[in-house]
């Protein structure tokens, strides 16, 4: 819902809105019956059949359930980071790199998910220059070797970035050392912000097995530690994190609750 275009989606030769797309979703689904409520879920209990999930005014229960809560990507928290969200500020490469063809860029992180983003942006921005908030990177030696290696990448460290400048759009970032508290201005043309993701699991700390980031592990397929309780998308794959792939999921764990559910009908389980 937050990504502007969305070029790599297949079946949209010429692109398709992340709003516009979701509403095509909808739409297709609920052709097909299903019912959709737009409301949190903020709690669940999957310790016995059927398994219960509220929201803040229902009680729902279910045979089984299949959870698409996604990541969220980290934000630093600025003001002109939100202002400008959209215009120029992203939080993917992979969604809107593309636009960004001829220009620099700023990428912020020192991971490797800001190395991985700074050298797929490479394709199309004449230059990238990575700001980390300290000396030490937290990304691995080969990634960040890669960058070093990549003639239109510039490592900048001890960094912190004051803020985003441009109106309408993004036209340059705001530096300060944080030794020397030396502040410059940056001419850029983008600002992407690679400091991590995290899964939306929250509610359901407790109920399923979650590996050390906090994404839902599987156990097999789509399947999560409790029988019965199906994973797809960004909430258990922190490896590919695309619409389209989110998409497959989504279809594999319909297909393994579905038979899953003719193998353990509810009568049989009361
Ligand atoms: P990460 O390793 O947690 O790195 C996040 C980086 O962002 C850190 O360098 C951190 O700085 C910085 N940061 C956090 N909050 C910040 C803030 N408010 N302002 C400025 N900088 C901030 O996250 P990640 O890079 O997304 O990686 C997550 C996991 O996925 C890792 O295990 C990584 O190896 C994996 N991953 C792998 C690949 C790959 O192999 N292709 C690609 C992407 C991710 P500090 O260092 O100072 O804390």
């Amino acid at each position: 819902m937050i990504t502007s275009e969305v070029e790599n989606y297949p079946g949209f030769p010429k692109g398709v809105t992340g709003p516009e797309l979701m509403q095509l979703w909808r739409e297709q689904a609920e052709r097909f019956g299903a019912k959709i409520i737009d409301q949190d879920a903020v709690r669940v209990d999957f310790s016995a059949r059927p398994f219960r999930v509220w929201t803040d005014s229902t009680e729902f229960t279910a045979d089984s359930v299949i959870i698409a809560t996604g990541a969220s990507a980290r934000w630093m928290g600025l003001e002109s980071e939100t202002r400008l969200r959209g215009r120029g500020v992203s939080a993917c490469a992979t969604c809107d790199g593309f636009f960004f063809r001829g220009r620099e860029l700023v990428v912020v992180g020192g991971g490797d998910s800001a190395m991985e983003e700074a050298t797929f942006l490479t394709k199309f921005a004449t230059k990238v220059t990575i700001v980390h908030r300290r000396e030490q990177f937290r990304a691995s030696r080969i990634m960040l070797r890669r960058a070093q290696e990549n003639p239109k990448i510039t490592l900048r460290t001890n960094a912190r970035v004051v803020a985003i400048l441009g109106e309408d759009r993004v036209s340059g970032v705001e530096l300060e050392d944080t030794k020397s508290h030396e502040r410059t201005i940056v001419p850029v043309g983008g600002f992407f912000v690679a400091i991590g993701h995290e899964p939306n699991t929250g509610v359901f700390r407790g109920h399923l097995d979650l590996d050390d980031l906090g994404y839902i592990r599987t156990t097999q397929h789509t399947r999560t530690s409790v029988e019965g309780v199906f994973v797809a998308g960004d909430v258990h794959d922190h490896r590919y994190r695309q619409a389209v792939t989110a998409a497959g999921f989504g279809c594999m764990a319909a297909i393994d609750a579905e038979r899953w559910l003719s193998e353990h009908p509810p009568a049989a389980n009361p």
